[in-house]
């Protein structure tokens, strides 16, 4: 049962006033609220379980291991990946890609070579690949879209040539919430061998995602988007890839065996994990993704799909309202008028309604819609249609102080 009261007691920060006024909390697409249970989770480890893994025998390292080693098994079980060797933690979304562009950096890039990234995603999946191409003398290609926000899949596919290394793609588009082909992109590129990585910080949130389904090549998340701790992602990588990948970081965990004339290295998927992982994290992180599940990515998805509707419906009344993009999936990004993002997202704060403001981190978007911002609502799982209410009275109000 989908009981939205039910779910909001899960969250404290929700009950929270700022300024005054009931906290109305719409900027999920930068980080989620955790539950109860998650903190909890973390919480009980620090104080019944702590202890380094993987090296101990002892039995608190051996529980900690074993917490750890679960996590990763939910986290193959939630997005279907075929083993818990293609789950490798990370700090977030961004390091996820960092460390893929530099492994397929060292191995599979070289002068000449290009990579194909979409107009519309965020920086971390622009900067770590524009300087691959810097360090290897490769060029960056850009999939471009429509005035709605649609990628234009014809140039997409005119784009992949001979000297295509690697296809790099957002699952969802952190401002204007299109939901991309991703199945059909990966098929593309697959026809000529070339891999791909699908960006699903802001897809995991908010549908059911299946590796086996999507058939990328690699994925990446991060935890704070999905409720989870913040300092903890995944980067999903296909068994065969990862094995001819070189690994990122030294250190300890990585190594099979050290000498200073050689080292081996570990096994999938400690190769890519130097040192102590956040295995407190890893554990919020699994509890996370089993309160989702718990809930149904399905009915979460229904929920949020009806609050964007109702959101988009009541906003697209306001005289002056722009909408960008499709609002496919659970954000609106707006301006109303002349009245510039950032006084719209102050003066909506000062009414207890966070929203974020500016270019999403994605500013070769904001030129392509030759904005330098807008104000961005993005729902989750606990929001409601009064919150709704309260955000579109806030944008009236401000537009009348205008
Ligand atoms: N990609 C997309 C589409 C995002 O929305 C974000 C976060 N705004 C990131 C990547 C980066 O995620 P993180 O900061 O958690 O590494």
């Amino acid at each position: 049962m989908y009981n939205i009261e039910h779910i909001r007691n899960d969250f404290p920060i929700l009950s929270r006033q700022v300024y005054g006024r009931p906290l109305v909390y719409l900027d999920n697409g930068a980080t989620t609220q955790k539950p109860r249970c998650v903190v909890e989770a973390m919480v009980g480890e620090y104080y019944n379980v702590n202890a380094n893994v993987h090296r101990g025998v002892h039995f608190l390292s051996q529980q900690a291991t074993d917490l750890h080693e679960q996590g990763r098994e939910t986290v193959r079980h939630f997005i279907n990946a075929r083993s818990t060797a293609e789950v490798l933690f990370t700090r977030g979304t961004t390091e996820s890609i960092n460390l893929l562009a530099f492994c397929f950096g060292e191995a599979f890039i070289g002068e000449g070579d290009e990579i194909v990234v979409s107009a519309m995603e965020h920086h971390s999946n622009i900067v770590p690949w524009q300087m691959v191409c810097e360090r290897k003398g490769a060029r960056l290609r850009v999939v471009p879209m429509t005035d709605g926000g649609e990628l234009l899949l014809e140039d997409y596919g005119r784009l992949l040539n001979d000297r295509t290394k690697i296809v790099c793609c957002t699952h969802v588009s952190n401002v204007l919430g299109t939901v991309n082909p991703v199945k059909e992109i990966v098929r593309m590129a697959h026809d000529r061998g070339i891999p791909v990585l699908i960006d699903g910080a802001q897809s995991t949130p908010h549908f059911a995602v299946d590796m086996q389904d999507l058939d990328c090549d690699f994925f990446a998340f991060s935890g704070h988007k999905i409720y989870g701790p913040t300092g903890i992602g995944v980067l999903y990588g296909k068994e065969a890839w990862l094995e001819k990948l070189p690994p990122y970081q030294g250190g300890g965990e990585m190594i099979k065996k050290v000498t200073f004339e050689h080292t081996t290295y570990n096994e999938l998927p400690y190769k890519f994990e130097a040192g102590t992982p956040d295995y407190v994290a890893v554990h919020g992180l699994a509890v996370a993704l089993d309160y989702v599940s718990a809930l149904g990515m399905e009915n979460i998805y229904a929920h949020e799909q009806e609050l964007t509707r109702y959101a988009a419906l009541q906003m697209g009344e306001i005289e002056g309202m722009k909408i960008y993009g499709p609002h496919h999936d659970a954000v609106i990004s707006f301006q109303v008028g002349n009245i510039h993002h950032l006084d719209m997202g102050t003066l909506l704060d000062r009414l207890g309604i966070a929203v974020r403001t500016g270019h999403h981190c994605a500013e070769p978007l904001m030129h392509r819609l030759g904005i330098e911002g807008t104000v961005r609502a993005s729902f989750a799982l606990y929001n409601t249609k009064e919150e709704v209410d309260a955000l579109v009275d806030g944008i009236k109000r401000v537009m009348r102080m205008f």
